[in-house]
């Protein structure tokens, strides 16, 4: 058989009678049907795909006799399909060549993943197709979201790109930008997503966060930083009604070392510095550097002495010199403080003010701190050189008591002696206790101070007995802080033993302040005294509130009227009211009432007319030291109760 192929494709001609052969070989004398695939080029020299069907006509010997052939063109199916083809090929190509995880997710499982995802999360592919979600691969608490944008994409819905927080097989988090959108996948609803590693741009935007708040030469907080923070200390200051500080610290004549020594030694210098400064703050302020040799601290809840410490101490740790680039650099700095509310009520006026007091340091001499009003100045040098004066007396026994005696109206005689801690300062002379009490409550002195009274006017008053003076009661001062202290039972109790004073002796003096605040634990702490055998005496009473429902609860067995209602007795009616109110009041809560501050004997005489069973003044007495109150008592004449 001829087949008539002058004008298909050379080979397919070959391969067409090839075909032929065969089939025919396998049906001698018979029919067969085959189908084959062949080009030709068509008159306009097109190549065209032949789909033909033909029928065969097979001798006996299996040779083709003739063929009958039904030819379609295919030809643009052909070509679609071959387009398709290489399409795919570029899809997945793209797909793995991407630098960004995608997928296809259908029923909250992945259905297609592409390299990259594959390789960023630490799992085979087979572990994660048809396996795992996304929901397997980000931190538990965002599931329920995850699983919400789910539903809308296989809804139909479009997304907006989020963050998430992505977990590797490893256990490993990084934070991703996810964008999925609807899609169909086998014919059923699915989505498509991409998925970015967002780990290198968040690290940038915090460096960008760190170089917009921080000074990148110290790394302190900058003024932006600052601002933002005091911003907030300011309300909370507002808020609790407490107070604020701000110092403002420049280095003296740190330009000559910058012209001297060149840049890189004085930015060395200032690291140096800002190190130093560092160790003097405390954990809620904030040190920032507010460019070139400037520095501020933010003293949240201080008080104007104690910024002045935290000033001392700033000026403290610049003193020795600093070892920069080889030379040994000293360098002072000269600060100014300002304080909320007093010298402003927001950021900018305090900056201000605290920098203006800066210049008044520098005026002074520098290496120096000044605050910005001229009367905390002067307050504030007086309490820093109490302070430090207060600490040395204490170890140089520079505390002494004087006594003032407590006398019974109806007999006359003397019962007992109220102690009086005077402060010999070297320096100043007689320091009375109104004057540096309450510094010593302030500086956390007032403990070892309180306790050093309690066992001295025990042991004095006990020597006194021992020589053989008729036994005197000894009324002892205690500060609100000392009676709050926890173990002051004990050191009351360790004051009487270590003296050999008995309780009965011993009265303990507190304000109406200090008894009438946090009432309950004032109860328990009363009680324990009392039942010691130790008297208790309301000092200072009228002055500030009583609560009658405590003061029949507490075991107190005095009121001590205060010297401000005795002062005006003969010409104030109002106050002769009070000291009478009171008489009648510890009367019928049999308490015994003694008036403090008694001068004159007209003032004794309307007490005693009103009643009053004790009193004490320097109409009997002033407080005096030991010796001369014993020359007292004994021209006085002791006390004979009748
Ligand atoms: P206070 O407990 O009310 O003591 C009475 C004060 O009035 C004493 O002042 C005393 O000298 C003074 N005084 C006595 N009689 C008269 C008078 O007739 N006229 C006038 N104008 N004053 C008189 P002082 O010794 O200066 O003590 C003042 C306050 O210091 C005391 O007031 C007490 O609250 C406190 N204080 C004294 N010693 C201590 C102590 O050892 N510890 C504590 N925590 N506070 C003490
Ligand atoms: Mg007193
Ligand atoms: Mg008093």
């Amino acid at each position: 058989m001829e087949l008539v192929g002058r004008h298909m494709l050379p080979g397919d001609y070959e391969g067409v009678l090839a075909r032929i052969a065969e089939v025919a070989a396998g049906r001698p004398g018979q029919r067969a049907s085959l189908v084959v695939h062949y080009r030709l080029v068509g008159a306009d020299g097109r190549t065209r795909h032949c789909h033909d069907s033909m029928m065969l006509e097979v001798d006996a010997e299996g040779r083709p006799l003739v063929a009958f052939g039904v030819v379609v063109d295919v030809s643009e199916q052909v070509l679609a399909e071959a387009a398709m083809h290489e399409r795919e090929a570029q899809f997945r190509s793209t797909m793995e060549a991407a630098q960004v995880g995608i997928f296809v997710l259908q029923d909250g499982l992945f259905r297609y993943v592409n390299p990259y995802l594959v390789g960023i999360f630490g799992y085979a592919e087979e572990e994660l197709i048809d396996r795992l979600g996304p929901l397997d691969l980000i931190v538990p608490e965002q599931r329920d979201m995850v699983r919400e944008q789910m539903r809308q994409r296989e809804a139909g819905a479009p997304g907006k790109p989020y963050e998430l927080t992505a977990v590797r097989k490893d256990g490993s988090e990084f934070p991703v930008m996810i964008l999925g959108s609807p899609a169909s996948y086998d014919g059923r609803p699915a989505s498509v997503g991409t998925l970015l590693d967002i780990t290198a741009q968040k690290d940038a935007e915090r460096r960008a966060r760190e170089l917009a708040d921080f000074d990148p030469l110290t790394g302190l907080p900058n003024r932006r930083l600052l601002s933002d923070r005091f911003t907030q200390l300011l309300a909370a200051a507002e808020r609790d009604g407490s107070e604020l500080a701000l110092i403002f610290l420049d280095l003296d004549h740190f330009k000559r070392v910058n012209d001297s020594l060149g840049h890189s030694v004085g930015d060395e210098l200032l690291c140096a510095v800002a190190q130093r400064l560092s160790t003097v703050v405390r954990k809620v302020d904030t040190l920032a550097r507010l460019g070139g040799d400037e520095f501020i601290i933010a003293l949240p809840g201080i008080r104007a002495s104690a910024a002045a410490e935290v000033a001392c101490r700033l000026l403290d740790v610049c003193a020795a010199p600093f070892a920069v680039g080889g030379h040994d650099l000293t360098i002072t700095p000269s600060l100014g403080i300002s304080l909320y509310p007093v010298d402003g009520k927001d950021f900018e006026a305090l900056l201000r003010n605290a920098d203006a007091a800066m210049y008044k340091a520098k005026e002074a001499g520098r290496n120096a701190f000044r605050f910005y009003s001229s009367e905390m100045n002067v307050a504030t040098l007086k309490h820093l050189l109490m302070e430090s004066g207060l600490r040395r007396g204490l170890g140089a026994r520079e505390f002494i008591l004087h006594y003032q005696p407590l006398v019974h109206v109806e007999s006359g005689g003397i019962i007992g002696v109220e102690a009086l801690i005077r402060w010999q300062n070297p320096e100043i002379g007689l320091v009375p206790p109104d004057q540096f009490i309450h510094v010593a409550e302030d500086i956390g002195l007032i403990n070892p101070i309180g306790d050093w009274v309690l066992r001295e006017a025990c042991r004095q008053v006990r020597a006194w007995q021992d020589a053989g003076l008729p036994p005197l009661i000894v009324a002892v001062n205690v500060s609100p802080i000392q009676f709050r202290q926890p173990g002051f039972v004990d050191t009351v109790a360790n004051a009487l033993a270590a003296s050999g004073l008995e309780a009965r002796f011993l009265e303990l003096e507190l304000t109406e302040r200090t008894v009438m605040q946090d009432a309950e634990q004032t109860l328990s702490t009363l009680s324990a005294l009392n039942n010691m055998g130790v008297e208790l005496a309301v000092d200072d009473f009228g002055t500030g509130y009583s609560s009658l429902a405590y003061l029949k609860r507490f075991p107190v067995g005095k009121l001590k009227i205060d010297r401000s209602f005795v002062r005006d007795l003969e010409v104030d009616p109002d106050d002769r009211a009070i000291a009478s109110t009171i008489l009648s009041m510890g009367r019928g809560l049999r308490l015994k009432v003694l008036a403090e501050g008694v001068e004159t004997k007209e003032q004794y005489a309307i007490l005693r007319s009103m009643g009053c069973e004790l009193v004490q003044g320097y109409h009997f007495s002033r407080p005096l030291p030991p010796e001369q109150f014993v020359a007292f008592l004994r021209k006085y004449g002791l006390a004979n109760k009748g």
